[in-house]
């Protein structure tokens, strides 16, 4: 029996048939670098990167594309985002259950002078919105949350998130790895200044690839945190100010462009709305199927309104490594463990230090799939 992949919230597999077939295509048919040759085939980079930037901003509905970064992943795109904004003496808020790639490069930050703090969430891992304004300071120069917790799965209200910041004029920046491709997303009308996204993880794109969206105001403030070759302006060795040069220095991953365009074309084309609701149709199912198995506990909300297929379980009787070790060997079932680089997280849901076996849901999971999951779960439970 082939392996039971639930572990889409790592990386989405497999992948749209057109994602591979893109790659290889660039690999063995076309070849060329991007802004630096006039001939057809470095044209036709330049077209395809544009095409990506052009179907990310229709995905996310954002109105231009050449605030649409490129970047080497999600990890890039945050670092870019916090160390090109955040200076000594600014402060920043973040969620209780942000993963490391937003915390590890804070806490650098901290340790040069930038503080931040963290906007508390309930034991289900969702946001206490209503405490925003009572933490914001007159420093405060950024609020960033994860879209989805990748630990927990609750969605947390971005609308509401985007209006309080208008409201006191802060920018507001969210990480979205794990709602991109599986929960809409509405850049223009959530009011965001700044959106992190992953390539390979709900988009269904290859790795090192990824995109950072920003407001055209935001961008022209934001500082690149790299510098070099750009394929224009070559005759100035100063990095150009004008988008997208001044935030993609260097050639870019063009195997992941090509791939992530033909993934963002299946996803317009099959529409976020509907992965959502099959995602949604089958937490369901594997929630309900969870509610009897007395010796586990869930790590996130039980309700399947407002949150993702990332479905964490704690199980009480068993060490949750072994637990993820017999789902593999002994079911074929393949899920993550640990604290999944949010120790905050796991903080939060007080899963900390033991962690969870996560299972992720996507695009491909089948209802088969999660019943075999249900069942294996309530086995292992059983002792
Ligand atoms: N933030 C969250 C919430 C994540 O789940 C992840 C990936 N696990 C990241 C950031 C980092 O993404 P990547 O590893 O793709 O750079």
């Amino acid at each position: 029996m082939p392996p039971i992949y639930l572990d889409n919230a790592a990386t989405s597999f497999p992948k749209p048939p057109a994602v591979a077939e893109a790659v290889l295509r660039y690999m063995t048919e076309v070849g060329a670098s991007i802004n630096r040759g006039v001939y057809a085939s470095a044209q036709e980079t330049g077209m395809t990167a544009l095409s990506l930037r052009e179907g990310l901003c229709r995905l996310f509905h954002h109105s231009d594309p050449t605030c649409c970064i490129l970047t080497g992943g999600n990890t890039v795109g945050l670092n870019m985002l916090l160390r090109g904004w955040l200076r000594p003496g600014d402060h920043c808020l973040v969620s209780s259950v942000e993963h490391n790639a937003v915390m590890r490069p804070l806490q650098a930050l901290a340790a040069r002078g930038a503080a931040f703090e963290r906007i508390p969430c309930d034991s289900d891992g969702r946001l206490d919105i209503s405490s925003i304004p009572s933490l914001l300071r007159p420093n405060t120069r950024l609020v960033l949350i994860a879209h989805a917790s990748n630990v927990g799965g609750a969605v947390q209200d971005a609308a509401a998130v985007g209006k309080i910041c208008k409201e006191y004029g802060v920018p507001f920046a969210m990480d979205a790895a794990q709602t991109a491709g599986h929960w809409p997303i509405d850049f223009d009308g959530w009011g965001l200044s700044a959106l992190s996204v992953p390539g390979h993880k709900g988009l269904m794109g290859p790795s090192g690839i990824g995109a950072l969206l920003l407001r055209p105001e935001f961008a022209r403030e934001l500082s690149p945190i790299l510098a070099g070759g750009t394929g224009s302006a070559s005759d100035l060795e100063v990095q150009p100010d004008y988008l997208p040069d001044k935030f993609e220095s260097g050639t870019p991953n063009l195997p992941g462009i090509y791939g992530l365009s033909a993934a963002v074309d299946f996803l317009l084309s099959t529409g976020v709305e509907t992965l959502r609701r099959h995602e949604t149709a089958l937490t369901a199912r594997f929630l309900s199927g969870l509610r009897g198995i007395e010796s586990i506990r869930l790590a996130g909300p039980w309700e399947t309104e407002n949150r993702v297929g990332v479905v964490s379980v704690d199980f009480r009787t068993m060490d949750n490594a072994e637990a993820a070790f017999r789902l593999e060997q002994d079911y074929g079932i393949l899920t993550r463990c640990g604290l999944h680089c949010a120790p905050a997280a796991h903080k939060t849901l007080a899963t900390f230090p033991q962690g969870t076996v996560r299972f992720s849901l996507g695009w491909y999971s089948t209802a088969a799939e999660v019943d075999a999951a249900v069942e294996a779960v309530s086995a292992l439970a059983r002792g």
